[in-house]
């Protein structure tokens, strides 16, 4: 039988003046197939052929609509349309994942795979919906398809690359937070290995004043008793144990502040530098032709005194220090805003350091000169260094061989407090 040629058809057709709708559908690009009343398939559009693989000559004139979709005989939702099938028993043949039409009253429709269409199986969205004479009797009912399977694919990769990620994104964290435990262990270690190491400093030198000290007394004795019979040689060799002591000392001391600032709990509060600098100023060691030239504008900063103290202290001192000027200079200031900050200055017009030096002078012992050129133990810019940074401010420089040297000291300081 071919489609068309019977009654059921003629009639459906009739009915609705559809006879070019028919062969409207027939040209469809939707696959659809329409049934009558006695469940015969009287239509099965060329998409719906291609979609299925059946042909409408195989198909057309049977009731055997299940064959493209299932492997067994079962009513197929416009065979439960047509039955006037009550919500139980769709659900008995389609579960949970039927609903009705929300655009056509008294249609249903549905999505779902099925694995004997195509290669791979095919989801299809389907729709159907009952078909009506003029006197509201209904004479069949239409189904449409919908190929989904892309969708359904791409939803499905979605969902696996989703919980792929969120699977990612657990172990991410968990690493991460492993690795924070592993970091604050570290910390806490460091800590206190660099705690160690402040109270061994402080006790090794603490401990090392006294045998020097000892040491000194005993070469003093020994010199005053046998000056009298030592020739000029033999006397210098006491010159340079003495030297050789002082050093050893001023090391000791050195390293001792040093520590001290470790272990150090301090207590920061507003200093106006002005009268501060002129009171370090006064306290230090200087010839008279030094010139110490303090600018009359400088902030208020909040420090801690004897941290500020031994900042100032050791930077004009290497300032006058490190310097072969007929007029050694020393210049404090405050610069020029930079990256929103105004630092502080110490610049001298002394024999200057090589840039290639300029990061490695700030490290514990670090000189870049013998103690007969400058004397000095190496530890007094690691002291700056470390007493800056534990009032959270910063220190760096700004030099060149000849050209004298800039220190800029940044430290927080008290809102319009310029003294
Ligand atoms: P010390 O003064 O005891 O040598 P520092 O830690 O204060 O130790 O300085 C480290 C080194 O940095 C010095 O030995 C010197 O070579 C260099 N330096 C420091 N300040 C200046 C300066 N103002 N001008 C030139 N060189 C300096």
């Amino acid at each position: 039988m071919k489609q068309g040629d019977f009654k059921g058809s003629a009639h459906l057709c009739r009915v609705y003046g559809q006879a070019k709708d028919c062969n409207l559908l027939q040209g469809s690009p939707i696959p659809t197939f329409v049934i009558d009343e006695t469940h015969t398939v009287i239509l099965w559009n060329r998409a719906c052929e291609h979609i299925t693989g059946l042909s409408a000559a195989e198909i057309v004139g049977t009731n055997k609509l299940w064959k493209p979709f299932y492997s067994h005989e079962r009513p197929i939702m416009a065979d439960l349309i047509m039955s006037g099938a009550t919500d139980e028993e769709i659900n008995r043949h389609y579960g949970d994942i039927w609903q009705r039409s929300s655009t056509i009253d008294g249609a249903y429709e549905s999505e779902d795979f099925f694995p004997n269409m195509g290669h791979c199986g095919t989801w299809l969205f389907f729709t159907a919906s009952p078909l009506f004479d003029e006197n509201g009797r209904m004479i069949g009912a239409i189904e449409t398809l919908q190929d989904i399977t892309a969708r359904k694919r791409a939803e499905a990769d979605l969902k696996t690359y989703r919980e792929n990620l969120e699977e990612l994104v657990r172990q991410r964290t968990a690493e991460l937070a492993q690795a924070h435990d592993e970091l604050l262990d570290k910390a806490a270690v460091l800590e206190q290995a660099n705690e160690e190491l402040s109270q061994y400093a402080f006790v090794a030198s603490h401990d090392l004043r006294a045998p020097l000290r000892a040491v000194r007394n005993y070469a003093d004795f020994l010199r005053e008793e046998l000056e009298q019979i030592l020739s000029d040689e033999q006397l210098s060799y006491f010159a340079g144990l003495g030297s050789a002591l002082r050093h050893g000392d001023e090391l000791v001391t050195d390293l001792l502040e040093f520590s001290r600032i470790g272990n150090a709990v301090i207590t920061t509060g507003p200093i106006a530098l002005k009268p501060f600098l002129a009171e370090v100023s006064g306290r230090l060691e200087k010839l008279p032709e030094d010139e110490l030239i303090v600018a009359d504008s400088l902030p208020v900063v909040l420090a801690d005194c004897t941290l500020l103290t031994q900042i100032f202290s050791n930077l004009i001192v290497n300032g006058f220090k490190f310097n072969h000027s007929p007029v050694k200079r020393v210049e404090i200031g405050i610069a020029e805003e930079r990256n929103g900050v105004r630092e502080l200055f110490v610049r001298d017009n002394g024999i200057g350091i090589d840039s290639r030096y300029h990061d490695r002078i700030f490290k514990m012992f670090k000189r870049l000169h013998t103690h007969k050129e400058f004397e000095g133990t190496g530890i007094g810019l690691a002291i700056v260094k470390k007493a800056v940074a534990k009032m959270h401010g910063a220190v760096r420089v700004e030099s060149e061989i000849d050209k004298g040297s800039t220190f800029f000291v940044t430290l927080p300081t008290v809102e319009n407090g310029e003294k």
